[in-house]
């Protein structure tokens, strides 16, 4: 059998998004990706669905992984034909063991490949606002590994050389050993009140930033409990202008909000969120369900040409009804005869990526709104109209339409069904005060979250409750929930608005 190909990634140093093109590309192709626990397991959505995905963390989880089964691993992989990605946090070669592992591929005959990757201390000085040179301070970078410093008589660290260094130090791996460390450089001349920042949790929404004078950093840090992943930054350069800070700065930074859609809802609902610096925690507490591999639906799906009007009411609906045309052999084209409305902006975006642009959106997305605009929009006496939507929807729109002498076929494409969900771990985190929002974006999400999680339990811990629009917030209401905040513009776009307002 032919060998199989290494290649030793970086992922990057936390945020997902910080990974190369090649990087993703070799994910793509891999048979097995082999990675590290620092690793943002996001990536390993890149991989086919048929890779073995293997975690060779090292300090943590049931079973840690020893360097040699990791080499062992690698090179067996290979031998069988394998495509290996070799996935390891920041940068391979950046202190990690990624010699080892290429050694041990060049000792067995197997070609390998090392692609690069942004390592944690370029990250954690860009996302802190601190340039590591400047012409005027410092023309020399040194990258140094803490590591040996913790508990060992005689350390590889040359603190001589450190201590006489004029440029930007970087160390990795060195917050527990900080003690030592700042006291071994300032025993060798090294200025107790040389500026030093810590970085924990670089590029990620929970990063931490500590600063202070070498000879008290690391007290600072243990008084605010900073523990690793974390960069320690020496020298003039940590002082960074304040108002270079523009990760930690965004609007929803240090807020921990619990979103409560189905899984795909909360991917697009999650990314909107980090992108103001917040902390998205996912709870999936719904789940849609696909209805349209019934025949009844496939008939009305296959008959659109007949209706004078479709209407959706959400982008699942949308997206539901175009895979079901797709599979039926049919495309956009069946709803070419009638006019297309939806409620909001969202289900329009989601309509166009169709190839549609909706006929009619009314000014405020809700079903009430739409029936009533829609009716004085058209004479809608006698039209045959489709609803898209959610079977479980509430029957209002479909009666206020018939009232208009409307013909109403109300096509559930898909239901949403309550995730069973085990909540102990958002418990915890609501109970130890570490939760500050959670948000609901439609009446059944918030049943299906207060079925697991009980409601006095959010206002006891002063966790504040979000709604999307007022029918989520007479759902929460009905059970008892304080709403703090509404959207005014009900779509997620609208809910972050309200989730930055309220933070201000
Ligand atoms: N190859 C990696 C470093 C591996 S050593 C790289 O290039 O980044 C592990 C050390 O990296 C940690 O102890 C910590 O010092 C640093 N590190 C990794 N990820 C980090 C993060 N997100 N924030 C701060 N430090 C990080």
């Amino acid at each position: 059998m032919k060998n199989g190909k290494v290649y030793l990634v970086g992922a990057g140093p936390g945020d997902w998004s910080l990974i190369t093109l090649r990087a993703v590309e070799l994910i793509k192709t891999a048979d097995c990706v082999i990675y590290d626990g620092l690793v943002n397991p996001a990536l390993l959505g890149y991989a086919p669905p048929t890779a073995e995905l293997i975690s060779v963390r090292k300090r943590t989880g049931p079973k840690p992984c020893d360097q040699e089964t990791i080499n062992k691993l690698i090179v067996e992989k290979a031998l069988r034909g394998k495509t290996v990605v070799r996935l390891k946090g920041g940068d391979p070669g950046m202190f990690g063991r990624a010699p080892e592992e290429a050694k041990r591929c060049a000792e067995a005959g197997i070609a390998f490949e090392i692609i690069p990757g942004v390592t944690a201390g370029l990250a954690a000085a860009a996302y802190c606002g601190i340039f590591l040179t400047d012409r005027e301070y410092s023309s020399q970078v040194m990258f140094v590994t803490g590591h040996e410093a913790a508990g060992k008589e005689e350390s590889n660290i040359d603190f001589p050389l450190l201590a006489k260094f004029t440029g930007s130090i970087v160390i990795y791996m060195g917050v527990g050993g900080l003690d030592q460390i700042s006291a071994r450089l300032i025993e060798h001349g090294k200025a107790a009140d040389t500026p030093a920042a810590v970085i924990a949790n670089a590029t990620l929404p929970t990063q931490r930033f500590v600063y202070s004078s070498l000879d008290e950093i690391a007290g600072k840090c243990r008084q605010e409990q900073v523990q690793a992943p974390a960069i320690i930054i020496i020298g003039k350069a940590a002082e960074r202008d304040v108002r270079f800070d523009w990760f930690m700065s965004q609007p929803l930074f240090g807020q921990n909000i619990v979103i409560t859609r189905d899984e795909r809802g909360n991917v697009v609902f999650s990314e909107k969120i980090l992108a103001q610096g917040g902390n998205p925690i996912r709870y999936d507490s719904i789940e849609i369900q696909d209805l349209t591999v019934y025949d009844k639906i496939q008939t009305v799906l296959g008959s659109l040409e007949d209706f004078d009007w479709i209407i959706f009411t959400s982008a699942n609906g949308v997206r539901l009804t175009f895979e079901a045309l797709a599979k039926l052999g049919k495309d956009a084209r069946s709803l070419a005869r009638a006019k297309v409305g939806c409620i909001g902006i969202e289900t329009a975006a989601c309509l166009g990526q169709f190839g549609i642009k909706a006929d009619f959106v009314p000014t405020v997305y809700t079903s009430s709104r739409l029936a009533e605009e829609l009716t004085k929009h058209t004479g809608i006496k006698n039209k045959k109209i489709a609803l898209l939507r959610s079977a479980a929807a509430a029957k209002d729109l479909t009666d206020a339409l018939t009232k208009s002498g409307a013909i109403v076929e109300d096509v559930g494409v898909y239901t949403v069904e309550p995730n069973q969900n085990e909540p102990t771990e958002l418990i915890e985190q609501i109970k130890s005060g570490k939760i500050d929002r959670v948000t609901f974006t439609s009446p059944s999400t918030v049943k299906a979250f207060f079925a697991q999680v009980r409601p006095g339990l959010i206002s006891a811990h002063g966790v504040k409750v979000v709604s999307i629009g007022p029918v989520t917030t007479e759902q929460l209401k009905e059970l008892n929930v304080i709403v703090s905040a509404q959207a005014r513009t009900h779509t997620i776009d609208g809910l972050i608005d309200a989730l930055i307002k309220e933070s201000k």
